[in-house]
């Protein structure tokens, strides 16, 4: 028997997972990271796929889910879009997500959230989400979205697990437990909800830009490292108030 690494990492850093059921008494938020063409649609960009992946879409399907449920409700949604200027790189990743380009978008599968009155967009021109929400004047979009909307729970999904996500949520829960995120209580991090992408060790060996970057492995050390922070990680998310007799 074949033991594959995922396997050996998988019980070396097991993830404790839990099922996220949200009730109607919880403020809950929903933060879509980065679910926009450069990182997701098949031959979008530098960064994009190169081909159909089954994480990735399965992270757009259910991030189409949560935020339908979620527009019903108009509870609150934040979406992220990476969007770069094109003089300024980030290191070091080749140039993606240009502002003004369609990489830089939300998937189409998504692309009517930004008609909806619930949903607030942040184009960000870094990793973190925290610190990408910062305004010149110092006031914090993501912030203030928290304290506008008294969100207790808030729910995170998008690309890449162990990158944008992370160091979203890492930021959060920082600034949380400094009491900057008041009534914020809870991080969860939906696994089904994140994705990230596949640059096997075969193929960076042709490639001196780009390191390794094995999907399904560091797709669980980016859950596990959440973990570590303090998120919660959930398996599964269900509204017990919209489940349908
Ligand atoms: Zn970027």
């Amino acid at each position: 028997m074949v033991i594959k690494t995922i396997d050996i990492l998988k019980n070396e850093i097991p993830i404790e997972e839990e099922s996220l059921i949200i009730t109607e008494d919880v403020k809950a938020g929903l933060v879509l990271v980065d679910i926009i063409n450069g990182f997701c649609t098949v031959g979008a960009g530098n960064l994009a796929p190169r081909e159909p992946n089954r994480q990735i879409s399965e992270m757009i399907e259910e991030s189409k889910r949560l935020a339908r449920l979620f527009c019903d409700k108009k509870w609150p949604i934040l979406a992220f879009l990476d969007s770069h200027q094109p003089h300024k790189l980030e290191h070091p990743y080749p140039p993606h997500c240009i502002t003004g380009t369609d990489e830089s978008n939300l998937v189409p599968a998504l692309r009517w959230l930004e008609k909806e009155q619930n949903v607030t967009i942040r184009r960000k021109d870094c990793y973190d989400g925290y610190i990408g929400s910062f305004q010149e004047d110092g006031s914090n979009v993501f912030v203030d979205w928290v304290k506008n909307n008294k969100i207790q729970t808030l729910l995170v999904v998008g690309v890449c697990t162990d990158i944008c996500v992370l160091d979203f949520v890492c930021s959060t829960l920082s600034a949380k437990n400094r009491g900057f995120l008041n009534p914020l209580e809870q991080v969860v991090v939906y696994s089904k909800g994140c994705a990230t992408f596949d640059f096997p060790a075969s193929m960076a060996r042709n490639s001196k830009d780009i390191s390794p970057h094995p999907q399904e492995l560091m797709h669980h050390v980016g859950l596990y490292m959440a973990k570590e922070r303090g998120a919660k990680i959930a398996r599964e998310v269900s509204f017990d108030s919209l489940k349908k007799p």
